[in-house]
């Protein structure tokens, strides 16, 4: 019979099952032994970058001749599912802020640019951040007002920027910044490095969730930059941005689906152990319900991901279904933490438990690239329902 995981698997090939077993045996012991000290911490080792790369793991979907994987867009799904049973959004995030933050180079940059900015990275030597928002401009990207001004050989950065991933420990920031007034072909991309006079790491932020990534507010004041550090010509930032959105949130959907998955493990293992008015949780029907619930959103999730991917994949644009992704897996993931939490009972409330983590950690999913509103308003426009 033609079950739905033959159909997951024959989008799948030999190199996306091995590449999976890899992230999947890392995220479970180079991370999860460690995961609870990191989370308190606040951040996870830099030498997890190395190893990450070592074991072939950082930056899937980078060409393998800038020192990525070579891989497609699965393989970027796969890495986030996998790392997931690392038990912390939050590792994930910050181990793969430069999936973020390396297409603007690998989409406007200059073969040299490539060369210095993204074989260090792939390769762990270098961490990198991307950093498009600001105090006064999320959404609303037209809105930037950091400045970049042409002087001789260089630019001089004014502004700040807030809520950027891995933005404390950085060594190159991929920087929008605006260059002319045109709200949206007057933006630009530029690569900042650690220190680079005029940058500063103003604060680094605490957050609901996502403990173990480092999340900063930055500083440009009066910050040089030299011209071979623009990426592209001027004005061609925001559509980079949008070049890059589709895999970005396609990858969000992924962390939806990682999550959720694994919050549904961790609630069926505790639920054969956990006996309550002599029997097992697991014998009550309302658990059992939970349960099911909870493994149907599980599997509507990889099922919209997976088709959607696939698309992508074949260069198909589909930019109204990775929108109709993102938003399911954030609410499936939301929905099945919660339910996960409540299976736990008290235990689900207390910092040890993985499933109150995961709870705070499956929040931004409806907010970081791009909110659930942006979201809807995209499919609408896509749907000819809003012009
Ligand atoms: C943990 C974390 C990590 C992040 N990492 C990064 C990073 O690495 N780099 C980076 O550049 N940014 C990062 N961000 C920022 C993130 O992308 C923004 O928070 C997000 O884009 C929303 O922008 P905002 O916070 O300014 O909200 P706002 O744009 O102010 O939105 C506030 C509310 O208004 C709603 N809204 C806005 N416009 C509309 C509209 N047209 N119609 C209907 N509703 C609307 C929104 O949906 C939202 O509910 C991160 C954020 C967090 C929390």
């Amino acid at each position: 019979m033609f079950g739905p995981d033959e159909f997951y698997n024959q989008l799948l090939d030999s190199s996306h099952f091995d590449f999976y077993g890899t992230v999947r045996r890392f995220a479970e012991t180079e991370i999860a032994p460690y995961v609870f000290q990191w989370e308190e911490e606040g951040e996870f080792p830099l030498e997890l970058f190395r190893k990450a790369a070592r074991a072939g793991i950082l930056g899937p979907a980078i060409p393998a001749e800038y020192g990525g994987g070579g891989g497609d867009i699965f393989h970027a799904m796969l890495l986030c599912e996998g790392l997931l049973w690392g038990k912390s959004m939050g590792v994930l995030a910050g181990l793969n802020s430069l999936a973020i933050a390396m297409p603007p180079v690998m989409i406007l940059g200059t073969e040299e640019q490539k060369k210095n900015f993204v074989i260090p990275v792939a390769q762990g030597q270098k961490i990198a951040a991307l950093a498009i928002t600001e105090p006064n401009a999320g959404s609303d990207v037209s809105g930037i007002q950091t400045r970049a001004e042409k002087k001789g050989n260089s630019y001089i950065l004014n502004g700040s920027k807030t809520y950027i991933t891995s933005g404390t420990r950085a060594d190159f920031i991929t920087v929008l910044v605006r260059t002319s007034s045109d709200p949206y072909r007057g933006l630009t991309f530029f690569v900042v490095e650690k220190g680079f006079q005029g940058f500063s790491v103003a604060n680094k932020l605490k957050k609901m969730g996502w403990w173990a990534s480092d999340t900063a507010e930055l500083s440009f004041n009066d910050c040089q930059v030299p011209v071979t550090h623009r990426l592209g010509e001027e004005g061609s930032g925001f559509k980079a941005v949008m070049d890059n959105f589709l895999s970005e949130r396609m990858r969000l959907a992924a962390y939806g689906h990682g999550c959720a998955e694994v919050a549904l493990y961790e609630a069926e293992t505790y639920v054969k152990q956990r006996r309550a008015f002599g029997k097992t949780l697991a014998e009550f029907q309302v658990i059992q319900h939970k349960l099911a619930r909870m493994a149907t959103l599980v599997r509507a999730c990889k099922s919209l991901n997976y088709m959607t991917a696939d698309s992508i994949r074949r260069n198909l644009n589909p930019i109204e279904a990775v929108c109709q992704a993102k938003n399911f897996a954030a609410e499936a993931a939301k929905e099945v933490c919660d339910h996960a939490v409540q299976i736990f009972g008290g235990m689900g409330y207390m910092r040890e438990c993985v499933v109150e983590r995961l709870y705070r950690d499956v929040r931004i999913l409806g907010i970081g690239g791009g909110t659930s509103e942006i979201m809807n308003e995209i499919i609408s426009k896509q749907r000819g329902i809003r012009a």
